[in-house]
């Protein structure tokens, strides 16, 4: 029987080095070898199982690497500091100068501001296409294009990647597929669908908490090799590695993502039928009107539900800022970016975590400036939060 994301990690036993049922944490940042020659060895790439720097390895950051990697069904995985650390040494270790990236036009707007704002400085191109549009992607192909970058369900319009399809497309171009499956955990899994690398901001859905900020790069070992490698590995390089503390208290937090996913779900799907129910304009991939609703269905692991990210389309941004105000007075959740939290978060796209697009292509991929991103959470009385709702939004006259 095919195990699940979740039950693949249940499975690993990790151990403390004292017997704890939680792995200790190595609070070092350099290790000690009993000989020179194994240090020697070490640098060279040739000692399995030793440590030489906490920048290159931490044992740590492996314990929550192997359950990142368990998850994803990929050989090996790294942690990062930050959602955008995985982003960015992903693609500088897979792109030379003179590269091409294709990517989808909607991604969060720090991967927007990375492939638009900073890559032309390594002369690295990038082409921004509608990422449903197969024809499109092909259409974008070229002699030097390396990476095809999208998001799972993309940054903030919800947008679904047809995951095996872009795989058989970069397969056939013998092009990496880089997916970025912030948004759904566990809902989807990208490397079984043919991505071939998968990256994570940590900082949402996975550690849940909004503690810290965090990311992951999962791949092959060959990948992971490269990317921490002491002559020219770009996450060994530039150094943004997780610290072995924050992992440790992140591996916990995985081993409860399943139960939070399908709260997260179970919410937003009755929220989502309510705005749909009292007429409020609404993108959610679990309904079925929503365009990419059936090839989500086709490749997503069902039981963990359609996610807890919804979007209302309150047309301006002047509402859309009363309402959250309001919302935020009366307790619903808080008027903040970010997402993957327990409680209820809200903020208006264009003019946060999508403001790094200009506003003529925010309009020509159709983000409303009236658009509510909701990041829905883990409410016990899901049905009291949307009375809640109801309340503010006939209070401003808005039904
Ligand atoms: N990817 C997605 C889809 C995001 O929404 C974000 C942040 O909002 C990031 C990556 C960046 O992650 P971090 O903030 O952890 O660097």
């Amino acid at each position: 029987m095919k195990k699940d994301p979740a039950t693949r990690i249940q499975e690993l036993e990790q151990f403390g080095e004292f017997g704890g049922v939680n792995p200790s944490i190595t609070d070092s940042s350099t290790y000690t070898f009993l000989g020179n020659e194994e240090m020697i060895k070490t640098f060279e790439g040739e000692a399995e199982g030793c440590f030489l720097y906490s920048r290159h390895w931490n044992p740590s950051n492996k314990y929550l690497a192997d359950a990142l990697a368990a998850m994803e069904e990929t050989e090996s995985a790294w942690v990062t500091a930050s959602g955008m650390a995985a982003i960015t040494c992903a693609l500088l270790q897979l792109c030379n100068s003179g590269d091409h990236i294709i990517t989808s036009v909607t991604t969060y707007g720090g991967t927007y501001a990375f492939l638009k704002n900073y890559l032309p400085k390594f002369n690295i191109e990038v082409s921004f296409v509608d990422i449903t549009n197969l024809e499109e992607v092909k259409a974008a192909i070229r002699p030097n294009t390396k990476v095809i970058y999208t998001e799972s369900i993309t940054n903030p319009l919800l947008q679904v990647s047809d995951i095996p399809e872009l795989s058989k497309i970069s397969k056939e171009n013998n092009i990496a597929l880089v997916v970025d499956n912030t948004f759904s955990p566990l809902i989807v899994s990208p490397k079984e669908l043919g991505a071939d690398i998968v990256v994570y901001s940590m900082t949402k859905f996975i550690n849940g908490k909004n503690d810290c900020v965090a990311g992951a790069i999962c791949g092959t070992n060959e990948f992971i090799n490269s990317l921490s490698s002491v002559n020219d590995g770009t996450a060994m390089l530039l150094g943004p590695v997780l610290d072995p503390m924050r992992s440790s208290s992140i591996l916990k937090n995985l081993n409860t993502l399943h139960i939070r996913m399908k709260q997260h779900s179970k919410n937003a799907i009755y929220l989502a039928h309510k705005f749909e129910e009292i007429g409020i304009k609404i993108i959610y991939p679990g309904l079925s009107k929503h365009p990419g609703h059936q090839v989500l269905k086709s490749f997503m692991n069902e039981e963990f539900g359609f996610g807890g990210i919804l979007a209302i389309d309150l047309e301006t941004s002047e509402k859309a800022s009363k309402i959250m105000e309001k919302m935020q007075e009366k307790g619903i959740g808080y008027l903040a970016v970010s997402l993957g939290y327990f409680k209820t978060l809200f903020s208006n796209s264009g003019k946060s975590t999508s403001s790094e697009i200009p506003e003529d292509v925010q309009k020509q991929m159709g983000l409303s400036p009236g658009l509510v991103r909701f990041s829905v959470g883990l409410d016990n009385n899901i049905e009291y939060t949307f009375e809640k709702i109801k309340n503010v939004l006939t209070e401003l006259g808005y039904l």
